[in-house]
């Protein structure tokens, strides 16, 4: 008999170098990197979960659309209207059979939606947090980069010249990133009204696998912002992921604490927490899950 995952954990520490990944926002012609400000004051860069979670969408999305696995119309188009957009959801009376109808759409299962008509909400069966540089091992730069207005070459050098350069300043930032992310199989197309699985099996077997490709597919390249002049240096990817079997929360101890893999070992035991030294051994140990069967409350 397979084996039945109830939770996984993911975290780890990854190594970005020289990379701009997501940023607040241009103030004027400065484009500002994002700031974490931790529980003691210290000021530290981060990669916010929403630019994860949305890779990790696109992801499921690539690969669904290449299986040809059902979506609803928003999902086709990786819309993030999602359930929203979904008529057939959005014209219906009933709750539990609107979320039913909703749930028949993969992504929409797996990764969350709000519907507002009727008042419907799915939590996302798959969590990101930030992704938190280790405060010692982050540093930052802005560069100046000068870009010429188009035609200026053909002119005559002069005065007007200099105020067609256009300025602008880009951070570059390296780091050592604590990674967490938490996948929840349990939950994979249960209706949360009545608390019965709305698709069969091999559906939700499926939909697990998806999932665990989709990890794989994200971390093999993690895309973002100005990856066209800042594609970022992956460097070492070292961490564990943990898995509970029965109705047990899988624990997320932050990376950013010393000795985090070694407590999750001792909450939930050795066996169920395998370790990772870098990019390959972390997919291999998500191929190795794959054999697995998502948990199903209630089953014998
Ligand atoms: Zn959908």
């Amino acid at each position: 008999m397979n084996e039945t995952i109830y939770e996984i954990s993911f975290t780890g520490r990854l190594r970005i170098d020289a990379h701009s990944l997501n940023n607040e926002g241009t103030v004027g012609n400065v484009t500002e990197p994002r700031t974490i400000v931790l529980a003691n004051g210290e000021k530290t860069d981060g990669i916010s979960g929403e630019m994860l979670k949305h890779i990790h969408t696109e992801a499921v999305w690539q690969i669904v659309k290449e299986k040809k696995v059902f979506l609803c119309p928003a999902c086709q188009i990786l819309s993030p209207m999602k359930a929203d957009g979904n008529k057939t959801v959005t014209e219906m009376k009933e709750t539990k059979s609107a979320l039913n109808e909703a749930l028949k759409c993969a992504i929409c299962d797996l990764h969350g939606f709000l519907v507002q008509q009727p008042t419907l909400s799915r939590k996302s069966t798959i969590e990101f947090g930030w992704a938190i540089a280790l405060p010692s091992q982050f540093y930052r730069d802005i560069h100046v980069h000068t870009r010429v207005a188009a035609g200026e070459k053909e002119r005559e050098k002069s005065a007007k010249e200099v105020s067609e350069q256009m300025i602008y300043n880009r951070p570059t930032r390296s780091g050592v990133y604590a990674f967490v992310s938490v996948f929840q199989p349990w939950r994979i197309g249960l209706n949360e009204i009545d608390y019965t699985y709305s698709i069969d099996d091999s559906a939700r077997k499926n939909r697990y696998e998806l999932v665990l490709e989709a990890y794989k597919a994200m971390i093999a390249r993690i895309e973002g912002a100005m990856t066209t002049t800042r594609l970022p240096h992956f460097g070492e990817f070292e961490g564990a992921i943990a898995t509970t079997k029965s109705a047990t929360p899988v624990p997320v101890i932050s990376p950013l604490v010393d000795g985090y893999i070694q407590q999750v070992k001792t909450i939930i035991g050795q066996q169920n927490v395998q370790e990772f030294s870098n990019f390959a051994s972390f997919m291999q140990e998500i191929d190795k899950l794959k054999s697995a069967v998502p948990y199903k409350l209630g089953a014998p």
